[in-house]
């Protein structure tokens, strides 16, 4: 086999334990995920009613265009048809972009840490990698800036970032847009657009307008639920969206994700509600933080990351053994961390509590040590 040598280096996805080993292995109950900041209040209603009236035979492709869902969310979002590229997730529009645009002789900016995806489909295209880190948890878009040469292709921005939660205000954005050459395409992710609640925050999709470079990446997966439906979007200057199509495979979106997505868009009552509900489980997170003296980036998505200033496993394990799967931060670039989703309202209060309980153990075990 004459694998591309790029590919030695890379690990396939590790999936986290599956809830029923994890069941049986601790001999639990329950388990409750917050490991990958899905929607805990599930999606819309309206989904479910679209899917028991699904009438299209299984046996026909999808519609490779994405006619109806693209009408939908064209109105929704008020932009032209032609500015959407759909995707198999936004996973998968990052791996459309990185196929359309990168190879070995061409280079690629983004923070580190952020989303892994942007940084394994590099590796994949062979191009080179500047990762810039992150200051104070949030981008160092001065020094990205500076990291931009004549090989740059693609800078990749991820507002909220995950996994700090940080955002980057108007203004900040607007200056580094302002600053890009406009041969540079910036891959703005916002994945977690619709939790955000900072009044600073930009409208990227008005953005697109102004900056001709710029593609917004959104996705079906965290608020509105559907994560298991894999559907992603772009939004993009009409000839950019032209230029990457034909890296996308033609019928990359289910023909159920088509109606799920197209059903959920018309439900933002839903979203507002998880919205709202995100703001006060992440409020009683900080107040959590404050209380027990922990370090935490105030967060614009549906997560937390919290310092414990031990390994991130251990806090994993220990919260793993009660019925809580969370994702150390050692995965993730912040070693001493967790990131935590946001759960129902009693799910975070038992989480919270066997955190407190975790807490005053190791402090009591320290305080035996130094005896
Ligand atoms: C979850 C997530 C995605 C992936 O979303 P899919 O649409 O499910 O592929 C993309 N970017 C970020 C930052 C995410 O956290």
């Amino acid at each position: 086999m004459k694998l591309k040598k790029q590919l030695l280096s890379l690990k396939p996805y590790q999936p986290g334990k599956s809830i029923d080993e994890v069941k049986k292995q601790y001999n639990l109950k329950e388990i409750i995920k917050l490991a990958s900041n899905e929607n805990p209040f599930g999606s819309s209603s309206n989904v479910l009613k679209a899917m028991q009236s699904v009438d299209k035979p299984f046996s026909l492709y999808p519609d490779g265009y994405a006619t109806s869902l693209r009408e939908s969310l064209a109105d929704f979002l008020q932009v032209e048809q032609e500015q959407l590229i759909f995707g198999n997730g936004s996973d998968e529009i990052i791996q459309i972009i990185s196929r359309a645009l990168l190879d070995a002789n061409s280079n690629t900016v983004m923070a580190t840490p952020t989303f892994p995806q942007y940084k394994h489909n590099a590796i994949i295209e062979n191009a080179e990698i500047r990762e810039v880190p992150l200051k104070n948890g949030e981008h160092d878009l001065d020094k990205m800036l500076q990291s931009i040469d004549e090989q740059t292709n693609i800078v990749w921005i991820c507002s909220p970032n995950n996994p700090t939660g940080t955002y980057i205000n108007e203004q900040q954005l607007i200056r580094f847009l302002d600053q890009v050459p406009s041969n540079v395409i910036v891959v703005l992710d916002e994945a977690y657009f619709e939790y955000v609640i900072a009044p600073d925050y930009y409208d990227s999709i008005k953005l697109v307008d102004r900056y001709k470079n710029l593609i917004v990446l959104r996705t079906f997966s965290k608020i509105y639920g559907l994560a298991g439906f894999r559907l992603g979007y772009g939004v993009g200057n009409q000839e950019i969206i032209l230029g990457i199509e034909p890296a996308r495979e033609p019928f990359n979106v289910n023909s159920l994700a088509l109606v799920a997505g197209e059903a959920a868009i018309l439900d933002q009552e839903f979203v507002q509600n998880c919205r709202q509900s995100n703001k006060e489980s992440l409020n009683l997170f900080y107040q959590f933080c404050h209380e027990n003296d922990l370090h935490y980036y105030p967060s614009q998505g549906n997560f937390i990351l919290i310092d414990f200033n031990i390994d991130g496993d251990e806090v994993f394990q220990y919260l793993l053994e009660r019925g809580f799967i969370v994702r150390s931060g050692k995965a993730l670039g912040f070693p001493t961390s967790v990131r935590i989703s946001m759960g129902l309202e009693d799910q975070n209060e038992a989480l919270l509590k066997l955190l407190k309980e975790f807490l005053v153990q190791r402090e009591e075990s320290l305080s035996k040590t130094y005896i």
